[in-house]
């Protein structure tokens, strides 16, 4: 496999850029890899900012073919676990794969576990975590080194397990779906959209529909979301198998059949990631609008509407709205049904319907009103996603998933650290009433949220109107 080596200068020692050339020649000499790149950080030293850049370009220049990306340990790619994420999902989306020169850990997320910092906090902390995953992988619970579907044979070799091959078969064929009916192949067509498949189920619908059959993972556990798109991205279902970069030899009998395999590849490319995050993405009024009528919570839901283009072919969009759990089901347009006694809205309608309401009161009764969030608040908030983020990772690296799996709880970390930057105003990192007043002019969600909260107890929904119930009045 084509590949290039990547290290910074970590000490100033002389040797320690021979030490690192060599960890990586040795690497891909052991791999046989083609070794074609080495990127050192030249002489001037290039900014890790623009050294990184250099390599980026280098594999957008391979126009999608992939290279491995040879680095001897993740501190060469970044200073934090956080910030090596961030840059392997980059690197793997312009077709770089990462690999550590580290004999011991070749996976980088797994190196970085073992020797970078997160959230303040030394590695030596996460190094726990890894001897523990280490212990149940030696006992076959987490790492199982082989596939869902296979069983090593005497000599290592995959061999199908049938019962399992029976459930890797219908995982790929329920979501894969039907093939488009115009891939029929028409010789010389040149349209390629009219070959995009739209799908079977989506994974949460499959996991429960497996959990329900009573079928169970190796480790006897239910089916998830994550455990199923790991294996959805698995190529060793088709037969060819790749660890740590290497192949391993002897091509061990396929389970599923390529044009389903990349069918999946493809229906997965249109479901993630823009809805993946836009179903995580928080309703701002949740648990705050409360239906005039009956006084139930308004809940926040994502409806799908399709439509007929004038060329015949079809697009959907996602809306949100918010709507009282009294309301007749399917009534949702909040265009039409105005008369129904209990709301829906447009999520878009509603949230700027308060902002108009906030940025229409007076500033001092504002400030009568304003009641600080408790002290802990943000900082349990950013403490529950750090570890969400760090649980994510330890998953991926006991190799559930992808690094993709991990670029929402990335995106999630980031937004509780600027929500808890935006905050620390001065030593007690206390939000006061000017950080809510400034918070409403921003459009950041969590921001706002925590802004609204401070001033309104709720907000009471009526068709086509709103009253802010605000505290201490
Ligand atoms: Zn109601």
């Amino acid at each position: 496999m084509r590949a290039a080596g990547y290290y910074r200068p970590l000490t100033s020692d002389a040797r320690s850029e021979q030490v690192a050339v060599s960890a990586i020649e040795r690497y891909c000499d052991e791999g046989l890899h083609n070794l074609t790149q080495v990127f050192g950080p030249g002489d001037p030293p290039l900014s890790d900012v623009d050294q990184y850049a250099a390599l980026v370009s280098y594999l957008e220049s391979l126009g999608r073919g992939e290279a491995l990306v040879v680095i001897p340990g993740t501190r060469h790619l970044s200073s934090t676990l956080d910030g090596l994420v961030d840059r392997l999902a980059e690197l793997e989306e312009v077709g770089g794969e990462v690999r550590c020169a580290d004999p011991n850990l070749p996976h980088p997320l797994q190196n970085a576990l073992e020797s970078l910092p997160f959230a303040g906090r030394p590695p030596v902390q996460n190094r726990r975590v890894r001897e523990s995953l280490m212990s149940k992988a030696a006992r076959g619970e987490v790492l199982g080194r082989t596939p869902f579907g296979y069983v090593a044979d005497v000599d290592g070799t995959f061999v199908i397990q049938p019962l399992e091959a029976v459930v890797v078969r219908r995982l790929f064929a329920l979501y894969a779906g039907e093939p488009p009916p115009d891939d029929v192949d028409v010789p010389g067509d040149p349209d390629p959209r009219a070959s995009v498949p739209t799908g079977g189920p989506g994974l949460r619908r499959i996991a429960g529909l497996f959990n329900a059959e009573g079928l169970r993972t190796r480790s006897g556990r239910p089916w998830t979301p994550v455990t199923l798109s790991g294996m959805l991205r698995n190529r060793v279902y088709t037969g060819s198998y790749v660890r740590y970069g290497m192949r391993i030899a002897g091509n061990h009998e396929r389970i599923v059949e390529r044009d389903v395999f990349n069918r999946a590849q493809v229906v997965m490319g249109s479901r993630s990631p823009q809805r993946k995050r836009r179903v995580l993405k928080p309703y701002l009024l949740s648990g705050l609008a409360r239906c005039w009528s009956c006084g139930r919570g308004m809940h926040g839901f994502e409806r799908n509407r399709r439509w007929s283009r004038v060329d015949g072919s079809t697009a959907t969009r996602a809306y949100r709205y918010y709507a009282c759990p009294s309301r007749s089901t399917g009534v949702v347009d909040g265009e039409a049904g105005e008369k129904e006694e209990h709301p829906g809205w447009r999520e878009s309608d509603l949230d700027q319907a308060i902002l108009d309401a906030l940025r229409a009161a007076s500033a001092e009764m504002l400030k009568d009103c304003f009641n600080p969030p408790k002290d802990t608040t943000l900082d349990d908030e950013l403490r529950a996603v750090e570890g969400q983020f760090l649980e994510s990772v330890r998953l991926v690296a006991s190799g559930r998933g992808g690094v993709a799996d991990l670029l929402t709880p990335l995106d999630d970390l980031r937004t509780a650290r600027a929500v808890s930057a935006s905050d620390t105003s001065g030593d007690g990192a206390v939000f006061t009433f000017e950080n809510a007043l400034g918070s409403l002019e921003t459009a950041e969600p969590r921001a706002l949220r925590i802004a609204i909260t401070s001033l309104v107890e709720r907000v009471i929904v009526h068709a086509g109107r709103i009253e802010p119930v605000f505290r201490n009045v």
